[in-house]
């Protein structure tokens, strides 16, 4: 199959693009987090060649994307006032939400579950391709599974080019990390995923907040060495990344007392004359973490290179933002996370 690439900036690209995804073609489309591999989310047909695309697990479900807030309602029922409250403040943006799911649904999206993620992405163009398309679009991150996210074009080509019918470039992601995911569908909300919007943000609109389990053993401050979960790896490129906490000055030392030839160091740019003898790359500015979250991904791919052994990777520290950058790149650790201070 030859991938065609269509510019945001044609005026033809979102008829095109929505003829293709009605017609059970997988089309990878911009969005303010990363670029998603969409389908016709009510199309089993369609929606298993996402699967197939990614080398997904069918048990792990897809989000379902809609152009207007109130779309929730054809795919969701029984839903709580905190959904119509999350929704007035951040859609559209990069929050999903989970809820009950209608029978129009197929299974297939929702890996199994009775419920289904939904989110009002921030992005025109692809509004307007959902919108043309008259259905909901189901779109995972558009990496292959278990690797980093894609937030360019350029990296949805290098992953799935011949593979997939279409790709919408919308240049680099502002986001840069995937949605904020909170589960509406408890008595109380709970976050399953941080992302761009932050639980400060969430707790303000909703009062309460719990944190999954899973979500506070990734960003566990106390797990010096090595916190549990080093099985798990995801968003990771195939060197080993370990994560160096502890100041400035102490993480250097570690990493130049460690530093073998062959390794590389990810850090922040106010970091990089520290290490100018460890071929260093930077993902953003410690000092802006949007930026961190913006640079991650790409950063995270251009060290999936098997030449590379070891990441000595620099992680900013607090909420915000902050949350689900440590959470990705604690997540592409696989947990590994050593105390620069430590050995000293
Ligand atoms: P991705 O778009 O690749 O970031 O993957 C979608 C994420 O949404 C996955 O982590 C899913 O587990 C999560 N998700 C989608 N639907 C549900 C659901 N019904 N319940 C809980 N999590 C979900
Ligand atoms: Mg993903």
């Amino acid at each position: 199959m030859k991938t065609i690439l269509l510019s945001s900036d044609d005026p033809n690209t979102p008829a095109v693009a929505a003829e293709l995804i009605r017609r059970g073609e997988l089309v990878a489309i911009p969005t303010e987090t990363v670029y998603g591999l969409g389908a016709n989310g009510l199309d089993e047909e369609a929606v298993a060649k996402i699967f197939l695309a990614k080398g997904r697990p069918q048990d792990n479900p897809l989000i379902l994307h809609v152009a207007e807030g109130q779309d929730m309602e054809k795919f969701c029922h029984s839903i709580p006032e905190n959904a119509y409250r999350l929704a007035e403040a951040f859609w559209p943006g990069p929050l999903t939400m989970v809820l009950p799911a209608r029978d129009c649904v197929p299974r297939r999206t929702t890996g199994g579950l009775s419920t289904v993620a939904v989110r009002c992405p921030d992005n025109a163009v692809t509004r307007q391709i959902i919108r043309l398309a008259g259905v909901p679009v189901a779109a995972p991150s558009a990496n292959l599974s278990g690797k980093p996210s894609t937030t360019t074009a350029a990296h949805v080509l290098h992953d799935h080019d011949g593979k997939i019918a279409a790709v919408v470039d919308g240049g680099s992601c502002r986001v840069g990390v995937e949605s904020t995911i909170v589960d509406l569908t408890e008595d109380r909300p709970r976050l399953l995923r941080p992302g761009g919007i932050t639980p400060e943000q969430l707790t303000a609109i909703l009062g309460d907040l719990v944190v999954d389990k899973a979500v506070t053993a990734q960003i566990d401050k106390d797990a010096v060495v090595k916190a549990p979960g080093m099985k798990y790896r995801h968003y990771a490129p195939d060197s080993e990344v370990i994560i160096v906490s502890g100041s400035r000055e102490a993480a250097a030392r570690y990493i130049h007392r460690h530093f073998q030839p062959g390794d590389r160091v990810l850090c922040f740019e106010e970091e990089l004359p520290l290490y100018a003898d460890c071929v260093p790359l930077a993902y953003g500015k410690e000092s802006d973490v949007n930026t961190l979250s913006a640079g991650l991904f790409a950063a995270l791919r251009e060290l999936d290179d098997p030449s590379i052994s070891r990441v000595y990777a620099r992680c900013p520290v607090g909420g915000g933002v902050a949350y689900a950058v440590q959470n990705r790149l604690k997540k592409a650790a696989a947990f590994h996370i050593v105390d620069g201070e430590a050995e000293e």
